[in-house]
């Protein structure tokens, strides 16, 4: 683990966060700047950098736990979600250990900005 990742020290209880959902494998929080009235942040407890590095990873079953923890928390959210990733810079990500971003409560819009 990169010792200076902020959701790797998360996962880790070393900086706290609202957490929505914990297993061996995935965590949820709420994000801190939330978007939409439910703004949550699924992510394995185990470091990878974005989408493309987990899916080298060959772990079909954490891929697999992600999306059953994002789409449950995205129906607790209200009526229809957004389920998003962004990776790299220019995709817009910020943090550098990979996660899903769960939008729900409001109506969303599209294209995304
Ligand atoms: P991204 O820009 O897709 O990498 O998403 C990173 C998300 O992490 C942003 O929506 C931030 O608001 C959120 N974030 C940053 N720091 C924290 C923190 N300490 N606790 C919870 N969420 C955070
Ligand atoms: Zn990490």
């Amino acid at each position: 683990m990169p010792t200076d990742c902020l959701f790797c020290k998360i996962a880790a209880g070393e900086i706290p966060a609202k957490i929505l959902h914990r297993d061996e494998r995935v965590i949820a929080i709420e994000d801190i700047n939330p978007q939409a009235p439910t703004h949550a942040l699924v992510l394995p407890v185990e470091h990878h950098a974005n989408a493309g590095e987990l899916s080298d990873a060959n772990d079909p079953a954490l891929i697999a736990r992600l999306i059953e923890v994002a789409t449950a928390l995205g129906r607790a959210g209200g009526e229809g979600d957004r389920l998003v990733m962004n990776t790299g810079a220019q995709g817009g990500q910020t943090v550098d250990h990979v996660h899903v971003h769960v939008l729900a409560g409001r109506p969303m819009h599209w294209p995304p900005g």
